[in-house]
């Protein structure tokens, strides 16, 4: 009988319930036994004990059972969990997970807990690691072996982990996927406080420079000045091409009040950098706007309300039926398998190599770091693969 792991890792974004839910259902129903492991890969959050927590367990042993972050799920566990944002089995960031020796007890809690197949759900950063965690899990058994730590019926039997990784992030910033779980419902959130404060604009004929989340991308900058229409938009992946882009966006936003605009809406990720790739700042603008075209501009930086809510259809359904994919990933998986991750391309469900997305991934931020923007784009594309 297969013991299936499912964690929330890194940023939380809404839909991870889904996934959460869809392993449980899913997972039971193909005779799996499915355990929650809470707190992502730390598990010792909000709980006053000595030493970190890594996959359930405390390191330094204070807490050694761990039960209570790996719990099984059955049925009823996530009733409930379609509508409820965020993730109700709790995510953190975890440092222990980052080094070797808290990899090591992550992988003693894993197979004193009987599991051997682990769904990640989480962002760029968790599915780093847990790919790094399935290429050193060989070497982290014969070390748990040679420390007398796990037996060796266990070192037999725990020889291959399985892992799936699904996307879980609101910035839309993994390659190989079109979109990723959480990211359209944090689009809505911005298009619905964007909308509020158009009225307010438009009473006042004021400006707002607004900014967005997005980490080092500026896919949800970009799609939210899209569809509010915002009057201009700076995103990391393609600064502005003249050093002067405070006269370039005067000269747009000038031209839109021309023309009878009683609003100025600018909307900047951030991330977004200029063409020599310095930070461009809300305050900035805001003076640039004040002093250059006398408006009375103020800033809205929209922060953690962009993660939170219900999540929106698009990302229940996506969550349900990637992770669909993900247990039909774990059931098919062989110990020469590379890692899958599931993605979404071209309005299809798709398992690609998770160790091909990571790379490509962070050869994304090089690519921006070099100013070789096309390049970015060309990486984050998903037909690159293909
Ligand atoms: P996200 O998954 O949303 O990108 P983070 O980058 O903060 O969020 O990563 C979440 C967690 O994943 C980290 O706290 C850490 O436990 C793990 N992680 C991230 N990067 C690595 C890495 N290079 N090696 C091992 N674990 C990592």
């Amino acid at each position: 009988r297969k013991k299936i792991g499912v964690l929330t890792s890194g940023g939380d974004a809404s839909g991870m319930n889904a996934c959460v839910r869809s392993v449980v259902l899913y997972g039971i129903s193909k005779g799996c036994d499915v355990y929650a492991v809470y707190e992502g890969y730390q598990g010792n959050r909000g709980i006053q004990v000595d030493g970190e927590c890594v996959l359930g367990v405390v390191v330094d042993g204070s807490l050694v059972d761990g039960g209570d972050y790996i719990r099984k799920m059955d049925w009823r566990s996530v009733t409930g969990y379609l509508s409820i944002g965020g993730t109700s089995i709790g995510t953190a960031r975890c440092m222990p997970f980052k080094t070797r020796e808290g990899r090591l007890q992550a992988a003693e809690n894993l197979i004193k807990n009987g599991i051997d197949s682990l769904i990640v759900c989480g962002g760029d950063g968790s599915l780093t690691g847990a790919d790094l965690f399935r290429s050193e899990w060989d070497g982290l058994v014969r070390e748990l072996r040679g420390a007398d730590r796990i037996t060796q019926e266990e070192a037999t039997t725990f020889k291959h982990l399985t892992i799936v990784g699904l996307v879980g992030s609101i910035d839309n910033d993994m390659s190989s996927t079109d979109i990723t779980i959480g990211a359209v419902t944090s689009l809505h959130r911005i298009c619905e406080a964007v909308d509020s404060v158009d009225t307010t604009a438009l009473s006042h004929s004021r400006a707002f420079v607004i900014e967005v989340m997005g980490r080092h991308c500026g896919w949800l900058a970009l799609m939210a000045g899209i569809a509010t229409g915002a009057d201009f938009v700076f995103i990391p992946e393609q600064p502005p091409s003249e050093d002067d882009w405070e006269t370039a966006m005067c000269t747009v936003a000038r031209r839109h009040r021309d023309l009878g605009k009683r609003k100025t809406i600018i909307i900047v990720a951030e991330g977004a950098l200029d063409r020599h790739l310095k930070p461009i700042k809300v305050d900035h603008i805001k003076d640039v706007l004040t002093d250059r075209l006398g408006l009375d501009t103020r800033v809205t930086i929209l922060g953690h309300t962009q993660r939170g809510g219900s999540p929106c259809a698009f990302d229940r359904i996506l969550g349900t039926v990637q992770s669909i994919a993900a247990v039909d990933a774990v059931l098919a998986s062989t110990p020469e398998t590379p890692s899958p991750m599931i993605g979404m391309n071209n309005n299809k469900v798709t398992t690609k190599p998770l160790m091909d997305a990571v790379r490509l991934t962070h050869q994304v931020a090089e690519a921006i770091e070099s100013q070789n923007f096309e390049k970015a784009m060309a990486l984050r594309d998903p037909q690159f693969l293909d």
